[in-house]
């Protein structure tokens, strides 16, 4: 095993500046949302260092300043009244734990304004049976609780109270529909055993079509930055070894979600469904809660500037 260090954005974070990436870099398979491979760019302005030296991952304990929100959401303040009082966050749970009954109406191409693309996918699961649709969906149930707890309205694109779908671009609508302030949509990978580790997927400068992302660009990028260090923090996780060139951060314009949101947005896979470490990971409630606890705090990070 390789230790290597990867220095992250600047305006990224609140408590990492930097994190242990462990495990070798294996070629970069691509997210299956991504019908085109290689369409993963890293982006960052970060840098990726060198190697060696070691470096422990922030422990889940140490929480800087957003982090009202830990723990239980109990004690705070009543719902309707927190420092996210007004605010809207819609959370898109990735997939559909029916789709996988509903194979041609999720295969029905719809327009994303770049190309045309399915209506939905199946998911992943890991080698356990453990689906993307029920991880999703689970963490979306507690990223729920710990933002309505923080005073926010929010809703779900989806909550298995549909047979499949909803396609892409309805996903995206719902959020546009919504005047979402933020929009998360939560996801697990289905790549090599291997390749380990969380990215954020935001969403690169579109402009065809019904698609026009140029106005959502660097608040989506905020956003994602504040989401993957809090994520990295409060779950311990690293970044991605496999895309996003150690910064967990990965910019793409292949997806029907973002090309077509108006309101900041970006993709979250939290780990590698086919990766036992990380599947062992993903399948632990404890674990899930840690992820909807730093997902839900970069939220309340950008939502309160
Ligand atoms: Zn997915």
């Amino acid at each position: 095993m390789t230790v290597a260090l990867a220095a992250l954005v600047p305006g990224a974070l609140l408590g990492w500046a930097v994190y242990a990436v462990v495990g070798g870099g294996s070629g970069g398979d691509d997210p299956k949302e991504g019908a085109s491979a290689g369409a993963s760019a890293s982006v960052s302005s970060s840098s990726r260092a060198p190697s060696s030296a070691k470096a422990s991952p922030e422990p889940s304990g140490t929480k800087p300043s957003a982090s009202a929100t830990s723990g239980a959401p109990s004690a705070s303040a009543p719902p309707a009244s927190g420092p996210l009082k007004g605010k809207v966050v819609v959370i898109d749970p990735g997939h559909n734990p029916g789709n996988f009954r509903h194979t041609a109406e999720i295969n029905r191409q719809v327009d994303i304004g770049t190309n045309r693309k399915e209506c939905d996918t199946t998911g992943t699961s890991t080698n356990g049976g453990y689906t993307e649709a029920e991880f999703t969906l689970d963490v979306a149930h507690r990223m729920r609780a710990l933002l309505e707890a923080q005073g926010a309205t929010v809703k779900l694109t989806q909550d298995a109270d549909r047979p499949f779908g909803p396609c892409v671009d309805e996903r995206a609508r719902i959020g546009n529909k919504a005047k979402a302030d933020a929009v998360v949509s939560l996801h697990a990978d289905g790549s090599g055993a291997g390749n380990r580790g969380f990215h954020v997927i935001l969403p690169g400068a579109v402009n065809a079509g019904a698609a026009d992302t140029r106005a959502i660009v660097e608040p989506s990028r905020d956003l994602g930055e504040r989401i993957a260090g809090n994520f990295v923090r409060a779950t311990g996780s690293a970044p991605s070894n496999y895309v996003g060139g150690g910064t967990g951060l990965v910019t793409r314009k292949d997806l029907g979600g973002l090309n077509l949101s108006t309101v900041p947005k970006v993709f979250i896979e939290c780990g590698n469904m086919r990766d036992s470490k990380d599947a062992a990971q993903l399948t632990s409630g404890a674990w899930r809660q840690k992820a909807a606890q730093g997902i839900s705090d970069g939220i309340v990070s950008f939502l309160r500037g």
